[in-house]
């Protein structure tokens, strides 16, 4: 399978902050969101960074709650990891494995079309398993 199926199935919008805007505003982004990852933007929408709730309990334990005020291109990851919507799903969890994350940005050439998660790629392994041992049950019965 590929990626541009789920993002055909989960959408293509990706919540994005600024990398001047501080650690709280991003804080708040993932709870109001329910996410747990925040694309950093520059200035042509493209990818500055990210950073996720792991960064935020990191930054927190090192430095405090004066991390909050600090801005988000302080602590961000700014080599992020891309992949396209040509690229499949094994290709994806293999990098999400290797690297040891689990949040990856989707370009199409240089624009952001959207964001697959660890639980995205999780969900539709299990509905495509789901669908294989339906379609050999019905074989089944009708043998
Ligand atoms: P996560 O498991 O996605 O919460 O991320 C774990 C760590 O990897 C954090 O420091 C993230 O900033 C970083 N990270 C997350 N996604 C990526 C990515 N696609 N490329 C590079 N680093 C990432």
């Amino acid at each position: 399978m590929k990626v541009e199926t789920i993002l055909a199935a989960k959408g293509h919008s990706v919540v994005t902050v600024r990398a001047e805007d501080p650690v709280s505003k991003l804080v708040s982004t993932l709870a109001a969101k329910g996410i747990g990852a925040v694309i950093v933007a520059d200035a042509d929408g493209g990818v500055a960074g990210i950073m996720t709730e792991r960064d935020v309990v990191r930054v927190i334990a090192s430095d405090g709650r004066e991390a909050l005020d600090r801005p988000v291109g302080d602590f961000m990851t700014r080599k992020v990891v891309t992949a396209t919507p040509h690229d499949t799903l094994d290709f994806l969890s293999e990098r999400m494995t290797r690297g040891k994350f689990r949040h990856v940005p989707i370009m199409d050439h240089d624009r952001l079309v959207g964001i697959v998660s660890i639980g995205d790629v999780v969900k539709h392994r299990i509905e495509s398993i789901e669908a294989e041992a339906s379609a050999m049950r019905d074989y089944i019965a009708t043998a």
